[in-house]
């Protein structure tokens, strides 16, 4: 098959690449590995009409790249319930709050959380998210961990805990394995920390009528026959002319590919030749976490009448976090558990009843029996999903963004890069992976001098 541009992997990231592309007029192959499109979203739509997020699913404010895209479309987004109390639990105590902080917790974690804060809030500051490498102080945050740097800022236990898995959380490892310069980044890339710890009013707490599907299937109907499922790429090569794209069944000849496939598992692919040694590093050193989601089912959100939004916390639990995720109609309702880093792992070697009873009991013990009262139990694990090599989204080790973050987004001749973790907004959110999309079919065209449609 011969087309203008080759697009390697159909999560957001690479369908936005190809429809913009497409939109262009351009001719576009896209491969994709599974037999679906989504990648890290994944929306499962059942017979009586629920729709169950399996992945990626919230938007929220300053994440304009989705909501444009959602426009084009004609697809709305509804407020997720919030209303009610949240709880937090640390070495068996409860803290039931509303809004951000349990202010219920000691005057003094309260302060800490913050001195924090305000202190996180500078950094960031420092930083610009095209270049967070270079920050005045970059090789000293690059040298530090997340987990190394709370050990001097935080002094209240509840406060360390909130803090240290609101962050390690989101990129579903432990604190130790993750660099402060990349948090700061990532904060940064989202405007500042209020975003990346869940502030109130600052974070993402809105859904996608029909969840992320919804999009999908507008996306997948404009591409029409430019997508190609159940293709996983084997090779790329590139030369003078071109580069050729293979996979187990499909050869694509094309002026230039973009590949839009995680970070973390890039690596799957041969090219030929090499990728350059910093590239081919950075491919080495940013890995992805342990996550699961899961969705219980439920005939209605009970937790509503007890005056609670389903959100609650708890460290080193089979269900760590849960949140309400219910759809725009009442019923059925949907209480999300979301469990990740080494509890998840943990998790993964147990048996698939063992870990059932284990989540249940966790949410019992939390919300009450009422929590017992399921008619579904839906569990993803993205750890073992091969074409996302984990979940949620890929973070840097101490010393990796000094040393190879330029590489990022740097196209290799005729390669280039899309996806969230190339994106310097919006970083390992859905907004970031369609930003990276709108940037590498620009970023394909300006290097084959055409211009881009209106
Ligand atoms: C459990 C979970 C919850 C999340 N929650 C949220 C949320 O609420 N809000 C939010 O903004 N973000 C969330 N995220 C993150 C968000 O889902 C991702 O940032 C985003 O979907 C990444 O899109 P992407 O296109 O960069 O990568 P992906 O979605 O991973 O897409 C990459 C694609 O490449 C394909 N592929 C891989 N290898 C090959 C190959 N060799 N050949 C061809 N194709 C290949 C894959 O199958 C996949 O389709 C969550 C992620 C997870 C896992």
């Amino acid at each position: 098959m011969d087309v203008d541009f080759c697009v390697v992997g159909a999560g957001f990231g690479g369908l936005t690449t190809a429809l913009r592309l497409k939109q262009a007029g351009h001719t576009v192959a896209l491969l994709e590995a599974r037999d679906r499109v989504g990648g890290r979203t994944w929306t499962e739509t059942r017979d009586d009409g629920l729709w169950i997020d399996r992945g990626g699913a919230w938007i929220g404010p300053g994440q304009d790249a989705i909501y444009a895209l959602m426009k084009e479309f004609g697809i709305a987004s509804y407020k997720q319930p919030t209303e009610g109390d949240a709880m937090m639990f640390v070495e068996g105590k409860k803290y039931r709050y509303n809004g951000t902080i349990p202010l219920s917790m000691s005057p003094w974690a309260v302060a800490n959380i913050g001195t924090v804060f305000l202190e996180l809030t500078q950094m960031c500051k420092q930083i610009d998210p095209h270049a967070p490498w270079d920050a005045p102080k970059a090789k000293k945050w690059d040298q530090t961990t997340w987990a190394g740097w709370l050990d001097r800022n935080t002094l209240s236990k509840p406060a360390r805990q909130l803090l240290e898995h609101s962050v390690a959380g989101l990129y579903t490892s432990a604190a130790s394995e993750i660099s402060l310069l990349f948090v700061l980044y990532q904060m940064a890339s989202a405007g500042g920390p209020s975003f990346v710890l869940g502030v109130k009013d600052a974070a993402e707490d809105e859904r996608v009528v029909g969840g992320m599907g919804a999009i999908h299937r507008a996306i997948c109907n404009e591409l029409g026959d430019s997508l190609h499922l159940s293709q996983p790429v084997r090779s790329i090569a590139q030369d003078a002319d071109g580069v050729t794209v293979r996979s187990d069944d499909m050869v694509v000849r094309a002026r230039r590919a973009v590949v839009a496939v995680p970070v973390s598992i890039v690596s799957q692919i041969n090219f030929e030749p090499m990728l350059p040694m910093d590239r081919s590093f950075l491919q080495q050193r940013m890995p992805s976490g342990a996550v699961y989601k899961i969705a219980l089912v439920y005939d209605e959100p009970w937790w509503r009448a007890d005056g609670l939004s389903g959100q609650s916390f708890g460290a080193g639990s089979m269900a760590s976090l849960t949140i309400d995720a219910s759809t725009d109609r009442e019923s059925p309702a949907v209480l999300c558990v979301i469990t990740e880093g080494p509890e998840a792992r943990k998790m993964t070697k147990l048996s698939e009843e063992e870990r059932k009873k284990g989540v249940i009991d966790a949410v019992a013990a939390r919300f009450g029996e009422k929590a017992r009262t399921l008619t579904d139990y839906v569990e993803q694990n993205w750890t073992i999903e091969r074409y996302s090599g984990g979940g949620m989204i890929a973070h840097a080790p101490p010393g990796v963004l000094t040393e190879f973050g330029p590489s990022l987004r740097e196209p290799c001749g005729r390669i280039h890069w899309a996806g969230t973790e190339s994106s310097a907004i919006m970083y390992g959110f859905i907004d970031g992976a369609v930003r990276s999309g709108e940037r590498a079919a620009v970023e394909v065209m300006e290097h084959e001098a055409m211009k881009v449609a209106p």
